[in-house]
């Protein structure tokens, strides 16, 4: 039961329509839990609040899969008035994106000519620019983009790798050249069992070999996760390993588990908070709605609200 909701709301987060439909009905069926607003000045307070509290955050401008050329600009153009808007706000925050909100799936070159623009105002301001990792259709031209990027702006980029792909382990030996700053992630995407491991069992074992090699190879890790046992193996692991809490954060996603973001940031970890604001929540959304059918509650409990 629990799999084929997982897969109707993965499936339900690709759809076009209810997309665009959700766009223009502002934030509904309980997405304000897990979206922070869909004007900026909205998630910049949201940040400000967390950054009270001795969290950091990471600002995304929602938006993913656009066909055309004007959309990718508008996005872009919004992605540089974040930054600017972090910035004049002093609000401690990083920038994620995703690239086919750029224009990724119209051409390569139009979407590394926006993630160039971006990067500029980013090392600007001294500031970290994520790329967040899409579906596995996407995976080795963003893993490409990146390296090329990683040489031209340096530390100003980051990117994802996911858990549960077979592939994980052998990227990051290959990325490790390039001493990454990398966020680890399960994996958020439907993907063939020919690519992905199918069983969380599998999931969760590669997720901690990859922490432990990326950390190893003495580079920076965000740990983005709410699962319990994995931050537990974190935290017993680099105790062992002697590695210190300045090559590593942990990151969880705006309202979920904020008692433990809380907990994490006291006990002195890093704790960054994925923040994303906007008017295109609903693949977003959806998807949280699949990594736990629980959430499915919160909807229809705001149903009855409403
Ligand atoms: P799970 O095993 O899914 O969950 C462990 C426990 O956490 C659950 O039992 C539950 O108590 C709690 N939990 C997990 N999810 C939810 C939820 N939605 N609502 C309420 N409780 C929940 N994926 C990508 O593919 N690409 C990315 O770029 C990417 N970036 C991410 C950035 C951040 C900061 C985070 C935290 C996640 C990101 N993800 C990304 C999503 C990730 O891949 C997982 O789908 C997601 O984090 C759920 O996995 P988990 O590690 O929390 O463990």
């Amino acid at each position: 039961m629990e799999s084929l909701l997982r897969n109707t709301f993965l499936f339900l987060s690709k759809n076009r329509a209810a997309n665009r439909t959700a766009k223009k009905y502002g934030l509904r069926f309980g997405a304000k839990r897990f979206v922070a607003g869909v004007q900026i000045s909205e998630a910049v307070t949201a940040i400000r609040e967390l950054n009270a509290k001795g969290i950091v955050a990471t600002l995304d401008h929602l938006g993913e899969f656009i066909t055309t050329a004007e959309e990718a600009r508008e996005a872009t153009d919004y992605c540089i008035r974040t930054l600017h808007e972090i910035a004049s706000s002093g609000a401690n925050s990083h920038l994620s994106l995703k690239m086919t909100q750029l224009g990724l799936d119209i051409s390569v070159e139009l979407c590394m000519k926006h993630m160039r623009m971006i990067l500029d105002v980013a090392k600007q301001y001294n500031n970290f620019v994520r790329i967040d990792m899409e579906d596995y259709a996407r995976n080795r031209v963003s893993i490409e983009i990146f390296e090329q990027l990683r040489k031209e702006y340096g530390e100003t980029i980051g990117l994802v790798i996911q858990a549960y792909l077979y592939k994980s382990a052998d990227d990051i030996s290959a990325l490790a050249v390039y001493r990454p700053n990398l966020r680890l992630v399960k994996g958020a995407y439907k993907e063939s069992h020919e690519v992905a491991f199918p069983r969380k069992e599998d999931v969760d074992r590669n997720f901690k070999r990859i922490i432990e090699q990326h950390l190893l190879d003495g580079n920076y890790a965000a740990i983005a996760t709410h699962d319990e046992a994995i931050i537990e193996h974190v935290k017993q692991f680099v105790k062992e390993k002697g590695i210190p809490k300045s090559q590593f954060e942990f990151q969880m996603l705006y309202g979920i588990r904020v008692q433990a973001q809380q907990q994490l940031a006291d006990e002195g970890y890093t704790m960054r908070v994925y923040v994303p604001y906007g008017d295109d929540w609903y693949g977003y959304f959806m998807r949280r709605l699949a990594e736990r059918p629980a959430n499915v509650l919160f909807v229809l409990k705001s149903l009855f609200k409403s």
